[in-house]
C-alpha cells in the first residue's frame, strides 16, 4: 500500500494543482506588492502591476530576486508582515558578511513542517517510527525542519542535532531509531563509525534515511545504503524558501517531487534569464505561493537542474527536479555549510592579509576537508613557530566566526602562491560531487 502525508494534494490531478497555483499566485503577488516596498519598487521599475498576474503563466513577467537583493534589503526589507506576526527566524550564509535572514509566521512554519512531513512519509515514515534528527539545530534550517515534520507525522523524535557521534550511535541503538535525518556526509560517517565499533548493518533498526543540504552522488547513496542497511532518500531546500522539504524523494529515487502547491518552479537560462522549455537544464527559480513572513517571488537559487513531469510510479503528481547538477555561482557547500570565496577574502583583508590565497576543498573518508593557504606579509613573520601558530589560530577563529566552520589555515611565505595572468584560481575543489 502506498502512503502519503496529504494524499488529496500529493496525488491530485495536474489540472487541480494548476488551479490551486493560479488562485494562489494572484493573491500572493497582490500581497507582496502591498506589503514589501522593496519588491513593489522592482515591479514598478519593470512596469508590472499585480493586475498583470492572472495565472502562473504570467509569473515570467515578474522581476527576479537574488542573494544580492537579500543583502541590500537586509534585514527587514523583504519582510512580508509586521514583525509581531513572525514567530521565528532562520539564517544561512550570505555572499559577503551579511547573512540571509528569513522570517516565519506560525502559518509559514506549519506549511514548512508539513512539507517535511510529506518527505518523511514518502520515506516510509509513520507514527510507529523513531526518527533521529542529526541535522544541526539552531539558526540552520535542517534540524528544525525535519524535527517539525517528524512531530507532524507522529514519530518519536530524537532531537540530536549534529556531532558527538558516540552519543548518536548510543541513542540509535538504545532507542532503536528507524529513520535517520542528517547530511549525506554525516550519514556516511555514522556508517563507518558503526563498522569501526564492530556493528554490522543488520544490528541497527534503521530502515530509511532522509539526507540533503549538500550535493551527493549516486555512488555515495549506494555506499550509505549498504553501510547502514537502509534506503536513502534525498531532500532539497533552501533557507530563502523555508528550508529542507521544498522537494523530496519518493521510493522511485529518480528525482525529488517539488511541493508545487506551495512553491512554483521555473528553469531559466542563467545568462539571459529567459524561461527554458520543460526538460532543459538551467537555473532553478522559486516563487513561494503562500508564505507570509518572507514571501520571495522568482528567487534565483543558482542551483542548476532539470524538471521532469514524467509520470511517477509512486502516484505523486508533483513535478520532479533532478539533484542539483551544479551551481551558477561560486558558492561551495562544505560540511553542509554554504561558503562563498568572497567571504573568505573579506576576512583575510580585515585581518591584515593580502588577497593572495588559495582554498583547497577535498573529501576524505566522507568528510570534507577545508584548507586555506595564505601568504603572510614580511612584517608578520616571526621565527618563533609558536607566534606563527598563534596567527593561524587567530585567523581560523575569524574564519569560523564569519563562515560557521573553521578551515585549516596554512600561512605560507610571501610570493609562494602562484600568480595568475588571467583569472586567479582561488578555489581548488577536488571533490567529485556531480
Ligand atoms: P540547507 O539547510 O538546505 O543547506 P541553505 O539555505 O543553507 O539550506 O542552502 C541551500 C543550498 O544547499 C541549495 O541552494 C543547494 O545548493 C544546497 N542543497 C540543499 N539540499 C541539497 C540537496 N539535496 N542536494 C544538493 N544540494 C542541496
Ligand atoms: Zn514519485
Amino acid at each position: 500500500m502506498k502512503h502519503y502525508y496529504q494524499p488529496e494534494i500529493e496525488t491530485a490531478p495536474r489540472e487541480e494543482i494548476l488551479k490551486i497555483q493560479n488562485e494562489k499566485i494572484v493573491k500572493q503577488v497582490r500581497y507582496v506588492y502591498d506589503h514589501v516596498a522593496y519588491y513593489r519598487n522592482l515591479m514598478d521599475k519593470k512596469g508590472v502591476t499585480p493586475e498583470d498576474i492572472r495565472s502562473v503563466d504570467d509569473i515570467k513577467k515578474l522581476p527576479f530576486l537574488t542573494k544580492d537583493d537579500l543583502r541590500e534589503a537586509y534585514p527587514y526589507g523583504l519582510l512580508g508582515t509586521d514583525l509581531k506576526n513572525c514567530v521565528r527566524i532562520h539564517s544561512t550564509s550570505g555572499t559577503t558578511g551579511k547573512r540571509v535572514v528569513a522570517f516565519y509566521t506560525q502559518k509559514d512554519i506549519d506549511m514548512w513542517e508539513e512539507c517535511c512531513a510529506r518527505a518523511i512519509v514518502a520515506a516510509g515514515g509513520s507514527d510507529e517510527d523513531v526518527c533521529q534528527v542529526c541535522y544541526g539545530y539552531g539558526l540552520f534550517t535542517g534540524g528544525s525542519g525535519l524535527h517539525g515534520g517528524s512531530h507532524k507525522v507522529g514519530c518519536l523524535t530524537l532531537p540530536m542535532s549534529s556531532g558527538n557521534t558516540d552519543r548518536q550511535i548510543q541513542f540509535m541503538m538504545d532507542m532503536q531509531a528507524t529513520i535517520l535525518c542528517c547530511t549525506p556526509s554525516y550519514a556516511a560517517y555514522i556508517g563507518e563509525s558503526l563498522a569501526e565499533r564492530g556493528y554490522s548493518p543488520e544490528d541497527n533498526k534503521l530502515k530509511a534515511g532522509i539526507f540533503g543540504a549538500e550535493p551527493w552522488t549516486e555512488e555515495m547513496r549506494a555506499e550509505i545504503e549498504k553501510s547502514l542497511g537502509i534506503k536513502a532518500y534525498d531532500i532539497y531546500g533552501l533557507t530563502e524558501t523555508s528550508g529542507p522539504g521544498v522537494a523530496f524523494e519518493c521510493e522511485e529515487q529518480t528525482g525529488m517531487h517539488i511541493n508545487e502547491d506551495h512553491f512554483y518552479a521555473e528553469i531559466i537560462d542563467p545568462d539571459t534569464g529567459e524561461v527554458l522549455p520543460e526538460g532543459e537544464k538551467g537555473e532553478l527559480v522559486f516563487t513561494s505561493l503562500d508564505k507570509e513572513g518572507f514571501p520571495l517571488l522568482r528567487y534565483r537559487t543558482k542551483d542548476i537542474c532539470i524538471l521532469s513531469r514524467e509520470k511517477c510510479s509512486c502516484g505523486r503528481t508533483f513535478v520532479k527536479m533532478t539533484k542539483p547538477l551544479g551551481r551558477s555561482d561560486d558558492m561551495m557547500i562544505i560540511r553542509g555549510v554554504n561558503v562563498f570565496p568572497s567571504q573568505i577574502e573579506t576576512v583575510l583583508l580585515k585581518e591584515g592579509y593580502t588577497p593572495n590565497y588559495q582554498i583547497v576543498v577535498d573529501r576524505k573518508n566522507n568528510t570534507d576537508t577545508f584548507d586555506i593557504y595564505v601568504e603572510f606579509s614580511k612584517d608578520m613573520f616571526s621565527d618563533k613557530v609558536s607566534d606563527m601558530q598563534k596567527r593561524e589560530q587567530a585567523l581560523k577563529a575569524a574564519m569560523r566566526s564569519m563562515l560557521g566552520i573553521g578551515p585549516k589555515i596554512h600561512l605560507v611565505a610571501p610570493k609562494t602562491i602562484q600568480r595568475s595572468e588571467g583569472k586567479a584560481v582561488r578555489v581548488i575543489d577536488k571533490r567529485k560531487l556531480h
